[in-house]
């Protein structure tokens, strides 16, 4: 929670808001500069943190993949925290900070629902309101997701701008958030935005890497010899991986949604994961929701929509830290494609008895396809649990069929 609030990694980041969003943001930053030089504020958030979301979560040796496999498997268990994923660590850490600093309102965006869901949880147990932006098409394709933050007490607000997903979503939230600054707090749900949020929200995260750090040195003795996390705007490999950055012989890799390759009009690797195949455009450096990183548009700047079988992986942007994280190559960006990742949702349920999040499975995916018989000592962060994807791969692979790996396409 605690940590370095840097404005800049490299190129990126930055602060590109508009004037109204100035002060606000520099509110923000200090405000967080603040609470984490007090000890009562680091200890309540620690408190709920263990008391009421599950932390520390147990790392997993996973013995019988890793005997299938040939590789030796330790599992990061975020999918074990309340409300199923990582996201809660950060809407924990800035609820108690917006009711620090006096706001009684908190809104959010959400995509797939997650990240709403998460904020409207840390609101209800935090005693704050919560209005959640969602555009009218992932409402439609995430109603469960939508009643439940409606049963935590939050307000679903329907955006029906542009393409009705988490892009437009966040713009509305944005400008809700000027018109209402003195009450409200913008919850940003990822490590994306203007300074301080994506070292703010990375700094939240870190408990995952300084956990999963100490538990694997107890483990076995030793650091691993690879730390592989799934990357959607990257808060949960960027909470893993900033524990590790300083071991120049731990390997770290961050996994992309690769998409099916199909859908025509649909840029399924958005980022570096992606094959550069002629006709694919390819990612350049352009600013989207207050800050400088690496994102897919066309040549006049208009962003491009991604496709990902996980609904959390779909956004054309990655935080500004992992575009310089790339650029020095210090963390290396693949992707698994849709068909992979079923395959690896299936063999983790199968050998494990560990139902994971489909963008967790992207993580697997790449576990599988690229350190069988390497022996080698392999960390995973399993970002989340899978029990919101039971329906989309029964959709998928229907049920009758008893397996889906060696499926083709
Ligand atoms: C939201 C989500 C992600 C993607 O977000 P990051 O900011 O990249 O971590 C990954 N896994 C799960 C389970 C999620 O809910």
């Amino acid at each position: 929670m605690n940590g370095p609030l840097e404005r800049y990694f490299g190129e990126y980041g930055g602060v590109y808001v508009p004037e109204t969003l100035v002060r606000p943001v520099e509110e923000l930053t200090a405000a967080y500069e603040e609470a984490v030089r007090d000890a009562t504020f680091l200890e309540e958030l620690s408190r709920l943190l263990r008391n009421y979301a599950g932390r520390p979560t147990p790392l997993t040796p996973a013995q019988r993949l890793s005997e299938e496999i040939g590789a030796e498997v330790f599992l990061k268990r975020e999918d074990l925290l309340h409300t199923g994923a990582h996201k809660i660590n950060n809407a924990l850490g800035q609820a108690l900070l917006a009711k620090r600093m006096g706001k009684t309102r908190l809104i959010a965006e959400t995509g797939a629902g997650q990240h709403g869901v998460a904020t409207a949880t840390a609101a209800a147990k935090l005693g704050l309101s919560c209005d959640v932006y969602m555009g009218t098409e992932d409402m439609r394709r995430q109603e469960l997701n939508v009643f439940r933050m409606e049963l935590l007490g939050a307000r679903v607000i329907g955006v029906d701008a542009g393409s009705r997903t988490l892009k437009d979503a966040i713009n509305e939230a944005l400008r809700d958030w000027v018109s209402n600054l003195r009450t409200t707090h913008y919850v940003l749900g990822s490590v994306l935005g203007p300074a301080p949020y994506p070292a703010m929200i990375r700094n939240f995260h870190r408990c995952i890497g300084d956990e999963a750090r100490r538990q694997i040195l107890e483990a076995t003795s030793r650091l691993p010899d690879t730390v592989i996390a799934c990357v959607g705007g990257g808060s949960n490999a960027i909470g893993m991986f900033s524990a590790f950055l300083e071991d120049r012989n731990v390997e770290l890799v961050g996994v992309e949604g690769g998409g099916c390759g199909k859908g025509p009009g649909e840029h399924a690797a958005r980022y570096f994961g992606s094959p550069t195949a002629e006709g694919k455009p390819v990612p350049t450096v352009g600013v989207l929701h207050g800050t400088k990183t690496v994102l897919l548009q066309d040549a006049d700047g208009n962003v491009l929509p991604t496709h990902s079988i996980s609904a959390g992986l779909d956004y054309p942007a990655i935080g500004p830290e992992h575009a310089a994280l790339h650029d020095t190559g210090r963390v290396r960006y693949v992707a698994a494609s849709d068909h992979e990742v079923l395959a690896a949702f299936e063999t983790l349920c199968r050998w494990e008895g560990i139902l994971p999040a489909l963008e967790s499975a992207h993580a697997v995916a790449y576990l599988l396809k690229e350190y069988r018989n390497t022996g080698k000592t392999i960390l995973v962060n399993l970002s989340g649990r899978g029990d919101k994807d039971v329906e989309t791969v029964r959709g998928i692979v229907g049920t009758g069929r008893a397996s889906i790996s060696g499926e083709d396409g």
